[in-house]
């Protein structure tokens, strides 16, 4: 095995106030006897703790870990079927009241606005049918309500449905049942529900299926007609050794991660398993509890890069 100085530190002149080769430690005794048996044995390279750190080079010992199989979703909050009351004038007439305004809470019987009524010139009053939040108001005061009129919208808003739109393939592995963990796109706001079910068939010509879940609202925080961004974990599978992917570089085609042993870095050819948007699972390559460059591990491999080339010939 080739040992020399690092030349990390030619790189961090900017770093560093002089860029001396300080005296290295000895290799440890295993990388002596692995010379013996490989002569292709894996390059590695010293770099000195003070360098490491000025570098942002960070190591973590290898250890088990959850590889998930997360779906991120776009989706609509939408009000609860079957909660929402259109609230329209009875008999023709002139609106005399009209007593609560959007974004009101009103109780279910609350009186909401009088009409003076064109067929028995008295005045009746319309009530809430449900209660909830005031949506939309569709009249004034003063003018004239036909038959019908609408004047007010209002929704039970103590719960609302999220509705994600799935797409092709994802919509053959997503579940009900699925843990969802649901963000508002303005402020980040998050919350944790559950898919409750899968629409069936492609609904509209946008050729997605509906995942819906429904979300608790108490504080009406969540408003009707927002956009969410929702995380869906299909699955969660343990393995004996995740590393985080920042730890993989390539080398001649080979995955590899750098291992620290004192203050040499050597290069670790790894075979991998499953992985998802953070970690990958190592099959073979490294052992639980071995030092692990987990970041700026492309400054580890470009030392070492540039420290064969400079003494191939
Ligand atoms: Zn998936």
């Amino acid at each position: 095995m080739k040992m020399r100085a690092s030349i990390l530190p030619c790189l961090l002149l900017a770093l560093l106030a002089a860029c001396g080769r300080a005296p290295q430690p000895a290799a440890p005794a295993q990388a002596e006897s692995s010379e013996a048996h490989h002569d292709d044995a894996p390059a590695s390279t010293v770099i000195a703790p003070k360098v490491a750190a000025a570098s942002g080079i960070e190591v973590a010992a290898a250890a088990p870990g959850v590889i998930a199989d997360e779906h991120e979703i776009q989706g609509l909050l939408t009000p609860v079927e079957g909660r929402v009351a259109k609230v329209t004038a009875r008999f023709p007439g002139p609106i005399r009241s009209l007593r609560a305004g959007v974004g009101d809470a009103v109780r279910a019987g609350e009186p909401l606005a009088t009409i003076e009524s064109n067929l028995s010139l008295t005045p009746y009053t319309i009530r809430a049918p449900i209660g909830g939040v005031v949506l939309e108001r569709g009249a004034s005061v003063g003018s004239v309500a036909g038959e019908g009129t609408p004047l007010y919208e209002i929704a039970d808003l103590s719960e609302l449905w999220v509705d994600l739109h799935v797409f092709g393939a994802d919509a053959q592995h997503i579940r009900a049942g699925t843990a969802v963990v649901v963000t508002r796109m303005d402020d980040g706001a998050v919350a944790e529900t559950k898919l409750e079910r899968i629409l069936p068939a492609t609904a509209s010509a946008s050729q997605s299926t509906i995942a819906r879940a429904t979300l608790r609202n108490d504080d009406g925080r969540w408003r009707p007609g927002t956009a969410v961004r929702a995380r869906v974990t299909v699955d969660r599978q343990p393995v004996a050794i995740a590393l985080p992917l920042g730890a993989l570089q390539t080398v001649d085609a080979d995955d590899v991660v750098y291992v620290r042993e004192g203050d040499v870095y050597s290069t670790r050819v790894v075979k991998l398993g499953r992985r998802d948007a953070q970690r990958a699972e190592i099959l073979a390559g490294v052992k639980a509890g071995e030092q692990v460059v987990v970041v700026q591990s492309f400054l580890v491999k470009a030392d070492i890069g540039k420290s064969s080339a400079e003494h191939e010939d």
